[in-house]
């Protein structure tokens, strides 16, 4: 018989990733000796988990629940983000030439990016802290993900953004009711404002002031990618990359689940896969760098990418060559390819971040540094209809009709050819 803590959490502490003091799990994201980051550290001793702990859980991220920072579960804002659908797609794979390829498909989540994992664990948090509001600093998901799940608990809610974010993002946390604060400058500028309301207001800011638990809700992406494949981890996984967070969550999620061995011998190759516009990871990895040199003016179709100055860079790079993986980017060209093939080969209609990890993907097949015979899962991070704008310039030219049958006749011939 399984017994569900349901309350508190298996939080032990905040470590610093660098000088790895320990501090009490409240609302602070900075060493006060070294200013490094924090990071949750759970009493993984304690947790007691089996496959079949997970059989009668809910197909969310929080079946994942000893491995989240939550203490209030009657807190928690669920709007049924994650378990997302691991799609085994054969077509995708035999154009790539490739045997055994995967999408993780996010596109499908609440507001349409996988972004609603970390906002759900971030919102929830912020409940626990008793803030007049939530907010985050974006590129455009992430506003959307904080805004809906602001709004499920009616906690005001204010999104920081750049100008040039697609209409489509903006109309999103909008339409959940959040305040825009649309900024014009690059995405690193408005983040650094967004520091300065953080330290002003008694707000929670996601991806700021909460972001040691904020990062917490993407590692279900990768118990996710575990479970489905029947508790194995893959190969390869490729993750588009903007500040990293990301990647560095999913290799965080492969190696708990190593150490409680819900999965075992974890090799798992992580590739860091970025716009050539903005792609500071990839110009480290390349050179050989520990350190990541800024984009001053990030240049992509891939807009929420497009952080020139990635907060968990250093982090991402360490974890790529650790892995033994690689980064890699692709330009806008490559990108929008990359959304037409996955759309006609799979039905799956990615926004340009996705785009980024398939023509990554391609490089990558086609080079040798994926080979035919390993199991690759790629992650597709968001929905195309995010980005429409962008995808239909490369989108298929279509002819106008009469509503007549002749017209019809002489349009298949064409289309035939
Ligand atoms: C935020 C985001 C990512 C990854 O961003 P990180 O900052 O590296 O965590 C990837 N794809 C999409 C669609 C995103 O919104
Ligand atoms: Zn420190």
């Amino acid at each position: 018989m399984e017994v569900f803590k349901l309350e508190g959490s298996y939080v032990k502490a905040l470590r610093c990733r660098e000088c790895r003091k320990e501090f009490p799990p409240t609302k602070v994201y900075a060493c006060i000796h070294c200013f490094g980051p924090l990071e949750v550290v759970y009493d993984v001793d304690s947790i007691n988990l089996s496959k079949a702990s997970f059989d009668s859980r809910p197909r969310t991220i929080w079946r994942y629940r000893e491995l989240l920072p939550i203490n209030d579960w009657k807190k928690i804002v669920d709007l049924k983000a994650g378990y997302t659908p691991l799609r085994k797609c054969d077509r995708l794979a035999r154009a790539l030439g490739l045997k055994t390829l995967y999408i993780k498909d996010d596109t499908v989540n609440p507001t349409g990016s996988f972004k609603d994992r970390p906002a759900a664990v971030a919102v929830s948090k912020a409940l626990e802290f008793y803030v007049e509001a939530v907010g985050c600093a974006s590129t455009g998901n992430l506003a959307a993900a904080v805004a809906a799940h602001a709004a499920k608990v009616g906690l005001p809610c204010y999104v920081f953004i750049p100008s040039n974010t697609e209409v489509n993002k903006i109309a999103q946390a909008a339409t959940y009711g959040a305040n825009i604060v649309a900024v014009e400058g690059t995405y690193d500028e408005v983040n650094r404002l967004a520091l300065q309301a953080a330290e002003t207001f008694n707000w929670a800011f996601a991806n700021i002031n909460i972001r040691p638990y904020y990062v917490e809700g993407s590692k279900t992406l990768a118990f996710e990618i575990c479970e489905q494949l029947g508790w194995k981890a893959p190969d390869h996984i490729i993750v588009p990359t903007a500040s990293g967070a990301l990647l560095c969550a999913i290799n965080r999620g492969l190696k708990q689940f190593n150490e409680l061995e819900l999965i075992s011998d974890e090799n798992t190759r992580l590739t860091a896969a970025q716009p050539e516009g903005c792609s500071p990871i990839v110009k480290a990895f390349k050179s050989g760098k520990d350190s990541v040199e800024p984009v001053e003016k990030p240049q992509t179709v891939a807009r929420s990418l497009a952080i020139g100055d990635p907060a968990d860079g250093v982090y991402a790079l360490k974890a790529v060559r650790q892995s033994g993986g690689v980064a890699e980017s692709a330009s806008d060209d490559e990108i929008i390819s990359a959304i037409k093939l996955l759309g006609k080969t799979e039905g799956i209609f990615a926004e340009p971040a996705g785009g980024v990890a398939v023509a990554v993907l391609k490089k990558l097949a086609e080079s040798g540094k994926v080979s035919a015979d390993d199991e690759v899962v790629c992650c597709v991070t968001g929905s195309g209809f995010k980005a429409s704008e962008h995808i239909l310039e490369g989108a298929p030219k279509f002819e106008v009709i009469e509503p007549n049958l002749k017209a019809l006749e002489r349009l298949v011939v064409k289309l035939r050819k």
